[in-house]
Protein backbone atom coordinates (compact mmCIF):
# COMPACT_ATOMS: atom_id res chain seq x y z
CA UNK A 1 0.00 0.00 0.00
CA UNK A 2 1.35 3.41 -0.95
CA UNK A 3 2.34 5.77 2.16
CA UNK A 4 -0.78 8.15 0.60
CA UNK A 5 -3.84 5.56 0.82
CA UNK A 6 -2.66 5.35 4.89
CA UNK A 7 -6.23 5.28 6.93
CA UNK A 8 -4.04 7.25 9.16
CA UNK A 9 -2.26 10.81 8.91
CA UNK A 10 1.32 9.26 9.19
CA UNK A 11 3.97 11.12 11.05
CA UNK A 12 6.77 9.84 9.09
CA UNK A 13 5.30 10.34 5.31
CA UNK A 14 5.11 13.90 6.47
CA UNK A 15 8.50 14.46 7.97
CA UNK A 16 9.64 12.82 4.19
CA UNK A 17 7.67 15.19 2.51
CA UNK A 18 8.77 18.05 4.22
CA UNK A 19 12.69 17.65 4.62
CA UNK A 20 12.59 15.52 1.13
CA UNK A 21 13.96 12.09 1.36
CA UNK A 22 14.47 9.64 3.93
CA UNK A 23 14.45 10.47 7.41
CA UNK A 24 16.19 8.48 10.45
CA UNK A 25 16.45 9.39 14.36
CA UNK A 26 19.83 9.18 15.61
CA UNK A 27 19.44 8.77 20.02
CA UNK A 28 21.35 11.34 22.07
CA UNK A 29 21.50 11.08 25.51
CA UNK A 30 22.64 14.30 26.95
CA UNK A 31 22.88 13.19 30.25
CA UNK A 32 20.73 15.97 31.61
CA UNK A 33 19.11 13.89 34.39
CA UNK A 34 15.46 14.47 35.70
CA UNK A 35 14.00 16.62 38.18
CA UNK A 36 11.87 14.24 38.94
CA UNK A 37 14.64 11.92 39.64
CA UNK A 38 17.10 14.40 42.02
CA UNK A 39 14.66 15.54 44.17
CA UNK A 40 13.84 18.48 42.46
CA UNK A 41 10.36 16.84 41.95
CA UNK A 42 10.53 13.98 43.22
CA UNK A 43 13.24 10.88 44.19
CA UNK A 44 11.70 7.83 42.33
CA UNK A 45 10.88 8.95 38.98
CA UNK A 46 7.84 8.01 36.91
CA UNK A 47 6.95 4.43 38.31
CA UNK A 48 7.33 2.93 34.73
CA UNK A 49 10.60 4.50 33.64
CA UNK A 50 13.54 3.00 33.31
CA UNK A 51 15.82 5.10 31.56
CA UNK A 52 18.34 2.60 29.75
CA UNK A 53 15.53 1.74 27.73
CA UNK A 54 15.85 4.65 25.48
CA UNK A 55 19.45 4.42 24.90
CA UNK A 56 20.85 2.59 22.40
CA UNK A 57 24.14 1.07 22.91
CA UNK A 58 26.17 3.81 21.02
CA UNK A 59 24.79 6.24 23.47
CA UNK A 60 26.18 4.39 25.95
CA UNK A 61 29.36 4.13 24.59
CA UNK A 62 30.07 7.19 23.31
CA UNK A 63 30.44 10.22 25.40
CA UNK A 64 30.38 13.52 23.26
CA UNK A 65 27.33 14.68 21.32
CA UNK A 66 29.39 14.87 18.25
CA UNK A 67 30.49 11.15 19.24
CA UNK A 68 26.86 9.69 19.94
CA UNK A 69 25.79 11.25 16.44
CA UNK A 70 28.92 9.08 14.96
CA UNK A 71 28.05 6.18 16.26
CA UNK A 72 24.38 6.61 15.79
CA UNK A 73 24.70 7.10 11.62
CA UNK A 74 27.27 3.94 11.86
CA UNK A 75 24.79 1.89 14.00
CA UNK A 76 21.93 2.46 11.32
CA UNK A 77 24.00 2.51 8.68
CA UNK A 78 25.57 -1.40 9.64
CA UNK A 79 20.93 -2.26 9.60
CA UNK A 80 21.22 -0.70 6.21
CA UNK A 81 19.10 2.36 7.18
CA UNK A 82 21.06 4.87 5.15
CA UNK A 83 18.91 8.21 4.92
CA UNK A 84 19.15 11.50 3.20
CA UNK A 85 18.34 13.41 6.41
CA UNK A 86 19.43 12.65 10.38
CA UNK A 87 17.40 14.17 13.10
CA UNK A 88 19.50 14.70 16.74
CA UNK A 89 17.07 12.72 18.87
CA UNK A 90 17.74 14.00 22.84
CA UNK A 91 15.42 11.37 23.71
CA UNK A 92 16.73 10.14 27.46
CA UNK A 93 15.78 12.30 30.87
CA UNK A 94 14.77 15.69 30.32
CA UNK A 95 16.37 17.32 27.38
CA UNK A 96 15.10 21.01 28.72
CA UNK A 97 16.15 20.77 32.20
CA UNK A 98 19.62 22.77 31.83
CA UNK A 99 20.72 26.55 32.08
CA UNK A 100 19.34 27.99 28.42
CA UNK A 101 23.17 28.76 27.62
CA UNK A 102 23.90 24.85 28.28
CA UNK A 103 21.29 23.66 26.01
CA UNK A 104 21.75 26.11 23.13
CA UNK A 105 25.74 24.95 23.54
CA UNK A 106 24.56 21.07 23.05
CA UNK A 107 21.57 21.81 20.51
CA UNK A 108 23.90 23.29 18.25
CA UNK A 109 26.33 20.95 18.83
CA UNK A 110 24.63 18.24 17.70
CA UNK A 111 23.43 20.66 14.25
CA UNK A 112 26.99 21.37 13.75
CA UNK A 113 27.19 17.94 12.54
CA UNK A 114 27.15 17.82 8.57
CA UNK A 115 24.67 15.02 8.14
CA UNK A 116 22.16 16.65 10.96
CA UNK A 117 19.38 17.76 9.29
CA UNK A 118 17.16 19.15 12.82
CA UNK A 119 16.64 18.15 16.16
CA UNK A 120 13.78 16.22 18.44
CA UNK A 121 14.06 17.65 22.04
CA UNK A 122 12.50 15.36 24.56
CA UNK A 123 11.08 16.58 27.79
CA UNK A 124 8.48 17.23 30.75
CA UNK A 125 5.94 19.77 29.77
CA UNK A 126 6.54 21.22 33.13
CA UNK A 127 10.34 21.56 32.64
CA UNK A 128 9.60 24.50 29.91
CA UNK A 129 10.00 28.42 29.94
CA UNK A 130 9.74 30.82 27.07
CA UNK A 131 13.71 31.30 27.11
CA UNK A 132 14.25 27.66 25.96
CA UNK A 133 11.33 28.29 23.89
CA UNK A 134 13.23 31.39 21.80
CA UNK A 135 16.50 29.18 21.73
CA UNK A 136 13.90 26.01 20.02
CA UNK A 137 12.71 28.97 17.83
CA UNK A 138 16.08 30.59 16.65
CA UNK A 139 17.16 26.85 15.67
CA UNK A 140 13.82 26.84 13.99
CA UNK A 141 14.79 29.51 11.72
CA UNK A 142 17.30 27.43 9.49
CA UNK A 143 16.32 23.91 10.77
CA UNK A 144 14.03 20.73 11.53
CA UNK A 145 12.93 21.61 15.46
CA UNK A 146 10.36 19.11 17.46
CA UNK A 147 9.62 19.25 20.82
CA UNK A 148 8.06 16.05 21.79
CA UNK A 149 6.44 16.52 25.17
CA UNK A 150 5.84 12.93 27.97
CA UNK A 151 2.23 13.84 28.47
CA UNK A 152 1.70 10.23 28.80
CA UNK A 153 -2.18 10.77 29.70
CA UNK A 154 -4.95 13.45 30.27
CA UNK A 155 -6.20 11.95 33.50
CA UNK A 156 -4.81 13.89 36.53
CA UNK A 157 -5.50 10.59 38.42
CA UNK A 158 -3.21 8.44 36.19
CA UNK A 159 -0.57 11.25 35.99
CA UNK A 160 -0.75 11.12 40.49
CA UNK A 161 -0.88 7.47 40.50
CA UNK A 162 2.57 6.86 38.18
CA UNK A 163 4.39 9.58 39.93
CA UNK A 164 4.85 11.98 36.96
CA UNK A 165 4.71 15.03 39.81
CA UNK A 166 2.71 16.93 37.20
CA UNK A 167 -0.46 17.63 35.93
CA UNK A 168 -2.75 17.65 32.72
CA UNK A 169 -3.01 21.52 33.02
CA UNK A 170 0.84 21.64 32.60
CA UNK A 171 0.81 19.84 29.01
CA UNK A 172 -1.70 22.54 28.33
CA UNK A 173 0.69 24.95 29.34
CA UNK A 174 3.25 24.06 27.70
CA UNK A 175 1.98 23.57 23.99
CA UNK A 176 0.49 26.98 23.95
CA UNK A 177 3.81 28.36 25.56
CA UNK A 178 4.83 26.43 21.89
CA UNK A 179 2.73 26.90 19.57
CA UNK A 180 3.11 29.35 16.57
CA UNK A 181 6.74 29.30 16.80
CA UNK A 182 6.98 27.16 13.97
CA UNK A 183 8.38 24.15 16.21
CA UNK A 184 6.58 21.13 15.69
CA UNK A 185 4.92 20.25 18.47
CA UNK A 186 5.11 16.19 19.39
CA UNK A 187 3.75 14.50 22.63
CA UNK A 188 3.94 10.78 24.09
CA UNK A 189 0.96 9.08 25.66
CA UNK A 190 1.33 5.32 26.88
CA UNK A 191 -1.62 3.33 26.55
CA UNK A 192 -2.81 0.95 29.57
CA UNK A 193 -1.27 2.65 32.19
CA UNK A 194 -2.88 1.40 35.56
CA UNK A 195 -6.35 2.25 36.63
CA UNK A 196 -7.48 3.63 33.30
CA UNK A 197 -10.09 1.45 31.39
CA UNK A 198 -10.78 1.39 27.50
CA UNK A 199 -13.30 3.76 27.97
CA UNK A 200 -11.30 5.72 29.67
CA UNK A 201 -8.54 5.57 27.17
CA UNK A 202 -10.88 6.25 24.26
CA UNK A 203 -12.20 9.38 25.92
CA UNK A 204 -9.10 10.71 26.51
CA UNK A 205 -8.70 11.81 22.78
CA UNK A 206 -11.37 14.93 23.56
CA UNK A 207 -8.49 16.57 25.64
CA UNK A 208 -5.68 15.40 22.92
CA UNK A 209 -7.62 17.11 20.22
CA UNK A 210 -7.93 19.81 21.98
CA UNK A 211 -3.93 20.42 21.97
CA UNK A 212 -2.56 22.32 19.31
CA UNK A 213 -0.09 19.07 18.60
CA UNK A 214 1.46 17.98 14.92
CA UNK A 215 1.89 14.78 16.35
CA UNK A 216 1.55 12.46 18.78
CA UNK A 217 2.89 9.14 19.53
CA UNK A 218 1.29 6.61 21.73
CA UNK A 219 2.22 2.57 22.42
CA UNK A 220 1.39 0.16 24.67
CA UNK A 221 2.66 0.40 28.20
CA UNK A 222 5.73 -1.76 28.22
CA UNK A 223 6.57 -3.37 31.98
CA UNK A 224 10.42 -2.52 32.85
CA UNK A 225 12.26 -4.57 35.15
CA UNK A 226 13.15 -2.95 38.54
CA UNK A 227 10.41 -0.33 38.26
CA UNK A 228 7.79 0.50 40.99
CA UNK A 229 5.34 -0.73 38.31
CA UNK A 230 6.86 -3.75 38.32
CA UNK A 231 6.02 -4.58 41.90
CA UNK A 232 2.73 -2.94 40.91
CA UNK A 233 2.17 -5.15 38.45
CA UNK A 234 3.01 -8.27 40.05
CA UNK A 235 0.89 -7.42 43.30
CA UNK A 236 -2.43 -5.69 41.08
CA UNK A 237 -2.70 -7.48 37.91
CA UNK A 238 -6.40 -6.15 37.52
CA UNK A 239 -5.32 -2.55 37.67
CA UNK A 240 -3.67 -3.52 34.35
CA UNK A 241 -5.64 -3.46 31.37
CA UNK A 242 -3.27 -4.96 28.81
CA UNK A 243 -2.89 -8.18 31.27
CA UNK A 244 -4.60 -11.29 31.43
CA UNK A 245 -6.81 -11.63 29.01
CA UNK A 246 -6.27 -8.48 26.85
CA UNK A 247 -5.17 -9.85 23.30
CA UNK A 248 -2.82 -8.29 21.07
CA UNK A 249 -6.39 -8.28 18.78
CA UNK A 250 -7.85 -6.45 21.40
CA UNK A 251 -5.17 -4.17 21.13
CA UNK A 252 -5.36 -2.98 17.60
CA UNK A 253 -9.18 -2.74 18.02
CA UNK A 254 -8.11 -0.11 20.55
CA UNK A 255 -5.64 1.81 18.47
CA UNK A 256 -7.93 1.43 15.81
CA UNK A 257 -10.50 3.39 18.38
CA UNK A 258 -8.35 5.87 19.66
CA UNK A 259 -7.31 6.52 15.46
CA UNK A 260 -11.42 6.90 14.43
CA UNK A 261 -11.59 10.13 17.67
CA UNK A 262 -8.51 11.74 16.48
CA UNK A 263 -8.47 14.57 14.47
CA UNK A 264 -7.12 14.23 11.18
CA UNK A 265 -4.62 16.95 11.17
CA UNK A 266 -2.63 15.64 14.37
CA UNK A 267 -0.01 13.03 12.68
CA UNK A 268 0.88 10.00 14.07
CA UNK A 269 4.39 9.05 15.01
CA UNK A 270 3.96 5.45 16.11
CA UNK A 271 1.36 2.83 17.75
CA UNK A 272 2.98 0.11 18.71
CA UNK A 273 6.71 -0.35 20.62
CA UNK A 274 8.88 -3.10 21.08
CA UNK A 275 11.49 -3.21 24.45
CA UNK A 276 14.50 -5.57 24.14
CA UNK A 277 13.33 -8.43 26.04
CA UNK A 278 15.89 -8.23 28.74
CA UNK A 279 14.44 -5.31 29.77
CA UNK A 280 11.12 -6.29 30.44
CA UNK A 281 8.75 -8.29 32.54
CA UNK A 282 5.51 -7.99 30.69
CA UNK A 283 4.78 -7.06 27.58
CA UNK A 284 1.56 -7.22 26.21
CA UNK A 285 1.58 -8.24 22.67
CA UNK A 286 3.73 -11.23 22.75
CA UNK A 287 6.96 -9.94 21.66
CA UNK A 288 4.94 -9.28 17.90
CA UNK A 289 7.22 -7.09 16.02
CA UNK A 290 6.19 -3.07 15.92
CA UNK A 291 5.91 -3.19 11.57
CA UNK A 292 3.47 -6.67 11.46
CA UNK A 293 1.10 -4.99 14.25
CA UNK A 294 1.12 -2.29 12.38
CA UNK A 295 0.45 -3.81 8.86
CA UNK A 296 -2.22 -5.62 10.56
CA UNK A 297 -4.00 -2.19 12.44
CA UNK A 298 -3.62 -0.44 8.72
CA UNK A 299 -5.38 -4.09 7.08
CA UNK A 300 -8.26 -4.06 9.23
CA UNK A 301 -8.81 -0.26 8.86
CA UNK A 302 -8.66 -0.67 4.99
CA UNK A 303 -11.56 -3.74 5.15
CA UNK A 304 -13.75 -1.79 7.31
CA UNK A 305 -13.31 1.77 5.86
CA UNK A 306 -12.49 3.02 8.70
CA UNK A 307 -10.47 6.23 8.67
CA UNK A 308 -8.53 8.78 11.15
CA UNK A 309 -11.11 10.99 12.76
CA UNK A 310 -14.40 9.31 11.50
CA UNK A 311 -15.57 9.00 14.59
CA UNK A 312 -14.26 12.42 16.05
CA UNK A 313 -16.12 13.30 19.25
S1 LIG B 1 9.88 9.15 32.35
FE1 LIG B 1 10.94 11.12 32.06
S2 LIG B 1 10.12 12.41 33.71
FE2 LIG B 1 9.72 10.30 34.30
S3 LIG B 1 11.47 9.68 35.58
FE3 LIG B 1 11.86 9.02 33.47
S4 LIG B 1 13.08 10.68 32.60
FE4 LIG B 1 12.08 11.51 34.43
Amino acid sequence: MSTSQLPYNDHATALRRRLGGRVQKVAIDAHLGCPNRDGTLGWGGCTFCLNEAFSPSYCREARSITEQIEQGIAFHAERNRQSAHYLAYFQSGTNTYASAEHLRALYNESLNHPKISGIIVGTRPDCINSEIVDILAEIATRKYVAVEYGIESTLNRTLQRVNRHHLFADAVRAVELTQGRNIEIGAHFIVGLPGEKREDIVAQTEAINSLDLNYIKLHQLQIYRSTAMAEEFYLHPEDFLLSGEFSTDDYIDLAIDILRHLRPTTAIDRLFTLAPRNLIVHSPLGGERPDSLRKRLIERMEQNNYRQGDLLF
